[in-house]
C-alpha cells in the first residue's frame, strides 16, 4: 500500500513539503488541510499587495494542488472537525505546516489599549483574511507609529502611504482602500530598538520608499554610521553597507514639496510605553544604544503622539493541541522537524518565522526526506478514512476544484488592471458554490 500523507496548513512550507512528497514518494497519496475554503496562507494573506510578482509561485502551488497524488481539503479546522490525533491515527505521517499567524505582544505598559495593534492583524486586514475584516483600525488620525524594523513593516508603512493610483492595479481589500484613503495619515514613524545597521528590512524593500508618489523618506543622517562594522558574513555586510547608502541617500535629498506624507526612519529607540487613556494618544521610547549587538537604554526618553501603533515585531506559531509547545521560542518542541512518531513539522512552525518564501522549499525537501526514510510500507487507511470521517460530521470540505471556482469569481469581480477582489468573507466565498448555508455545518 502507498503510504498516506496529511499536511496540516496550506501555505509555503506545505505545498514545497507536498511537491517533494510527490517527487520522494510517486505512489503515496497526500492530503492538505486548510481551515480557510482558501489555500496559500501566507502568500495569499501576508504578501503585500503591491508585491504581486511575488505571488507567483502560487501557479507553482496549484501545479501541486492537481497532481494526481494531491487533494485539497479547505475549510476543515483541526481542532473543531477533527483532531490531530484522529489524523495520526489515520495517515502514515502528519505534517504541521500551520505557520505563525499570531501577533507577538508589544510587552509594554499600555499595549492593551484600544489602537495597538499586530501586524499579523493589520496586514491580515488589508489583505482580505475572513479573522481581520472587522478589525476596523483607526486611522483617523494624523500620525501611526510601527514599531519594528524588518520586512512587514515596511510593506505596512507602504501600503499606509501608496494613493489610490498607486495601489489601483493590485488587489488591496476594498474595505482597506476605503479606510487608507480617507485617512488623514500624514506622518508614519517606523521605529527600530537598534540602529541602520542591525535593522531587518532589505534593500529591494527599502529602495522601494523613496519612489513613492506623495511620500518623502525622512531620515536623520547623524544616525547613520560611517559603514557596517561588527561581525557578519561578508554577504549580509554587502546587503547592510547597501541599506546604509540607501538611508545616506534619503537623508541627504531635498523632501520633495509636492508630496505630502512621510515615512520617518528612527533608529536607537526602543518602546516603554503606549500612552493615553482607553485610546492610544502616542507612545513613549527610550534611546538606546548597541552594545555587543544589543540595545541597551539610555535613561533618555522622547514621545510621539499617534492614535495607532502596530506593534511589526514579529509573528509567533499558536500552539497545537496534542503537540508538544516551546511557549517561550512559539515552535513546536522538533527535532529537526520530527515531532514524535509519524509526526513531523516544517517551515514556521517548525522554526521560528525568518527566511524567505524559498526557504520553506529547503525545509519541505527535507521533510520529505525525513519522512521517506521514517517510513517503510503504508499501514494506514488514509484519505478513505478521513473523508468517511468528515462525512460523518457533516463537514463541507472545499476541494481544490471548488477553491478555483471562487478563484474565478474573484478574478471576475476584480477592479480595472487588478489581479483579483478577495473575498473578504468565507460566506461569500462559499455563496459562490451555491451554499452558503454550508458554514454553519
Ligand atoms: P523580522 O524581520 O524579524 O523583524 C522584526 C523587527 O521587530 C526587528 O526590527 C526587531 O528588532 C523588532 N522587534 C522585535 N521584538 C521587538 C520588541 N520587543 N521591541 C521593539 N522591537 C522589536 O520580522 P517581520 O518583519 O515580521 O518579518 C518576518 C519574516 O518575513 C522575515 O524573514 C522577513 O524578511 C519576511 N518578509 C519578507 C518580505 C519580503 O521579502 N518582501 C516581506 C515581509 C516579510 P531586533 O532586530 O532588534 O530584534
Amino acid at each position: 500500500m502507498g503510504l498516506g500523507f496529511a499536511i496540516i496548513g496550506s501555505g509555503p512550507a506545505a505545498f514545497y513539503t507536498a511537491a517533494a512528497l510527490v517527487e520522494a514518494a510517486p505512489d503515496c497519496s497526500i492530503d492538505i488541510i486548510e481551515r480557510l475554503p482558501t489555500p496559500f496562507g501566507l502568500i495569499r494573506y501576508g504578501v503585500a499587495p503591491d508585491h504581486e510578482h511575488t505571488k507567483n509561485v502560487m501557479k507553482a502551488y496549484t501545479r501541486t494542488a492537481l497532481s494526481p497524488q494531491v487533494r485539497f481539503f479547505g475549510n476543515v479546522e483541526i481542532g473543531a472537525n477533527v483532531s490531530l490525533d484522529e489524523l495520526r491515527g489515520m495517515y502514515d505521517a502528519v505534517v504541521l505546516a500551520v505557520g505563525a499567524a499570531r501577533d507577538r505582544p508589544l510587552g509594554v505598559p499600555g499595549d492593551d489599549k484600544s489602537g495597538v495593534i499586530g501586524s499579523a492583524s493589520f496586514v491580515g486586514w488589508y489583505n482580505g483574511h475572513p479573522d481581520f475584516t472587522d478589525l476596523a483600525p483607526n486611522l483617523a488620525t494624523k500620525g501611526v507609529v510601527i514599531v519594528g524594523q524588518g520586512n512587514v513593516a515596511i510593506d505596512i508603512a507602504r501600503v499606509l502611504v501608496k494613493t489610490p493610483a498607486e495601489m489601483a492595479r493590485f488587489d488591496l481589500c476594498d474595505h482597506a482602500a476605503a479606510a487608507i484613503d480617507a485617512s488623514p495619515v500624514e506622518d508614519v514613524y517606523m521605529v527600530g530598538r537598534r540602529g541602520p545597521v542591525e535593522a531587518k528590512f532589505t534593500n529591494v524593500e527599502l529602495r522601494e520608499m523613496g519612489h513613492l508618489e506623495n511620500a518623502n523618506p525622512v531620515v536623520d543622517a547623524s544616525q547613520l554610521p560611517a559603514s557596517a562594522d561588527g561581525e557578519m558574513s561578508d554577504r549580509d555586510r554587502r546587503m547592510k553597507e547597501k541599506n546604509l547608502a540607501s538611508l545616506r541617500g534619503f537623508a541627504e535629498t531635498p523632501p520633495d514639496a509636492a508630496k505630502r506624507k512621510r515615512v520617518h526612519f528612527s533608529f536607537y529607540a526602543a518602546p516603554v510605553e503606549v500612552l493615553g487613556g482607553a485610546k492610544v494618544e502616542g507612545i513613549r521610547f527610550e534611546r538606546t544604544r548597541v552594545e555587543g549587538g544589543n540595545a541597551v537604554g539610555t535613561g533618555a526618553f522622547f514621545e510621539i503622539p499617534c492614535g495607532l501603533v502596530i506593534a511589526a515585531i514579529g509573528y509567533r506559531s499558536a500552539p497545537v493541541k496534542d503537540t508538544p509547545f516551546d511557549v517561550r521560542q512559539g515552535i513546536v518542541k522538533n527535532d529537526d522537524g520530527r515531532v514524535a512518531p509519524g509526526l513531523y513539522a516544517v517551515g514556521w512552525i517548525k522554526r521560528w518565522p525568518t527566511g524567505v518564501i524559498g526557504t520553506n522549499k529547503v525545509d519541505g525537501e527535507h521533510c520529505a526526506k525525513q519522512i521517506v526514510a521514517d517510513l517503510a510500507a503504508g499501514a494506514k487507511p488514509g484519505r478513505t478514512a478521513f473523508e468517511t470521517l468528515l462525512r460523518q460530521r457533516r463537514v463541507r470540505a472545499i476541494s481544490f476544484k471548488d477553491w478555483q471556482a471562487i478563484e474565478q469569481a474573484e478574478i471576475a469581480n476584480a477592479r480595472p488592471g487588478a489581479p483579483r477582489r478577495k473575498f473578504p468573507r468565507v460566506a461569500d466565498m462559499l455563496a459562490v458554490l451555491g451554499e452558503a448555508r454550508a458554514e454553519a455545518s
